[in-house]
């Protein structure tokens, strides 16, 4: 039976994109599976003036478009409406106002749950009017802030943030959400890691040579040029998104299988890994840009609409993360992701070592690789060596597979359903925590601040393939290649 939650959730930016087509269908689905029942209400607010009939219409139209079903009113009588400008403190008493109304009416306890669904400059804005203006209870048994993405431009602004937040709430009271934390297949990465002692003890360098994340996608930048010219792909997708996979994949065993230890564990890796200086950086990050594709029907970035002709901009990034840990001394965790790429995927390779090949000392073994496909759907593949169909006894790689069936995908939540949930229920492992964040861009801002003082001739790879050829050399010279090849 599913534990019936008691909350409010207070979502700001009510008539946006995200939350027609994501945050309301989700809530949709938590009342269907019955974790939302009798005690929760869903206030929505943003500048548009809304009846809470109107409010309630705008739900269900969404639910109809985006799910393709008919939410009944006994869901959406827990929805209302409140106009407010949330730069504006006095749209703030309306606000409490009826967030206190709901909160009797439907016996939510104080529990409030902040979702700001907005843009991110008006994070620091409406955590700070929150706490000031007395939106947050004081009886309740929590108060919590769900924030969107992205957390911050650099480690500066992204600090300047943080403290604006924790003027209002404590580290544990807020979800900063990375909706890759919420892929089935990335919660995956720790069932595989603890759940199997064979991968459980092996996974360190005395057993894996290599890891390797790939998350690439075939669009080019689209009509997004504005920010992801600013951003580049190693903001846009390593910063966050990467960092955090990387964290599930280098952290040690938890002591308990709670989201506070799950965290001091996921901290301590990232606490170790290696900031780069401006040399290491060119000895270990390779960037591109892509050009037209091979028979000319795709434009290169800088003809993109809104590209600055001279952009010196990051459209593909590969390179190398080394933790100075007991755990993984010496052995690269190889990351790339970018736009106009061979095929759209995000996985995970972990390669193993090599040994002795007793069979024949003149062929060497080829590595195992145990292969995790998060999108576009969810795979586990293990390729590991048997017996050849030869007369002589040799080994060949076999590779056993695993899909999720249609059934798996049928009840596999969506990231933000579970997001949500998780946010409800007060467990924070799949959200990123500020530490994880900081590291990623005292990490991220070094790399670009090594490549701002060197110019670049762009574009330097083809539409269509896995980047340029320095990504491919950057783990040849180290006699490694990368498994997935477009
Ligand atoms: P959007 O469609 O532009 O919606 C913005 C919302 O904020 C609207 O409801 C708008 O309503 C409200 N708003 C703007 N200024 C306001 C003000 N001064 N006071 C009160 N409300 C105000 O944006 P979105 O696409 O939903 O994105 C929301 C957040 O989610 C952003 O942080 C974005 O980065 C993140 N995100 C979005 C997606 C997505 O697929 N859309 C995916 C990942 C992350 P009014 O104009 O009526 O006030």
């Amino acid at each position: 039976m599913p534990k019936e939650i008691t909350t409010l959730v207070t979502f700001f930016g009510a008539t946006g994109d995200l939350a027609k087509r994501k945050l309301y269908p989700s809530v949709y689905n938590l009342y269907k599976k019955g974790f939302l029942v009798e005690h929760f209400g869903i206030l929505g607010t943003s500048r548009a003036e809304l009846s809470t009939k109107q409010f309630q219409v705008m739900v269900h139209d969404s639910i109809k478009e985006f799910m393709n079903e008919e939410a009944p009113q006994d869901f959406l009588k827990h929805f209302d409406y409140q106009r407010a400008d949330i730069t504006t403190p006095e749209d703030y008493a309306p606000l409490k106002a009826l967030i206190e109304e709901m909160d009797e009416k439907f016996a939510l306890k104080g529990n409030r749950i902040f979702y700001m669904s907005v843009a991110p400059r008006f994070f620091g804005t409406v955590a700070k009017l929150l706490k000031s203006e007395g939106l947050l209870s004081e009886n309740g048994e929590f108060n919590r802030l769900m924030i969107e993405k992205p957390f911050g431009s650099d480690y500066e602004t992204a600090e300047k943030l943080n403290n604006e937040l924790s003027h209002a709430f404590s580290e544990d009271q807020v979800y900063r959400i990375d909706h890759y934390l919420g892929k089935e297949m990335v919660q995956n990465i720790a069932a595989l890691r603890f759940g199997n002692p064979m991968f459980t003890k092996s996974w360190n360098r005395d057993s894996i040579d290599n890891i390797q994340v790939t998350l690439s996608e075939t669009l080019g930048v689209e009509d997004r040029a504005g920010y992801y010219d600013t951003a580049g792909a190693l903001r846009d997708m390593i910063q966050n998104h990467t960092m955090q996979i990387v964290g599930w994949l280098a952290m040690d065993e938890p002591a308990t299988w709670t989201d506070r230890d799950i965290r001091i564990a996921k901290n301590a890796a990232f606490n170790s890994l290696k900031i780069y200086t401006p040399d290491e950086v060119a000895e270990n990050f390779v960037r591109g840009q892509y050009g037209p594709n091979a028979i000319g029907t795709q434009v290169g970035y800088l003809d993109e609409k809104d590209v600055p002709a001279d952009s010196q901009n990051n459209t593909f990034v590969a390179g190398k993360l080394q933790f100075d840990s007991y755990r993984w001394q010496g052995v690269p965790f190889y990351i790339r992701t970018g736009k106009r790429l061979a095929a759209k995927t995000t996985r995970i390779d972990i390669v193993f070592k090599k040994d002795y090949n007793l069979f024949d000392s003149n062929q060497p073994l080829s590595n195992d690789v145990l292969t995790i496909i998060i999108d576009p759907e969810g795979r586990i593949e293990y390729k590991i060596a048997a017996k050849a169909t030869t007369a002589e006894f040799k080994t060949r790689p076999i590779t056993l597979k695993w899909k999720a069936s249609d059934e798996d995908k049928a009840q596999t939540p969506e990231p933000y359903e579970r997001m949500i949930h998780d946010t409800m229920d007060g467990n924070g492992s799949n959200f990123a925590d500020w530490n994880g964040v900081a590291v990623a861009w005292k990490f991220v801002d070094a790399v670009q601040s090594a490549w701002d003082s060197v110019h670049q001739d762009f574009p330097n790879y083809v539409s269509g393939t896995m980047g340029p050829a320095a990504s491919d050399e950057l783990l040849e010279r180290e006699d490694r290649e990368w498994i997935y090849k477009g």
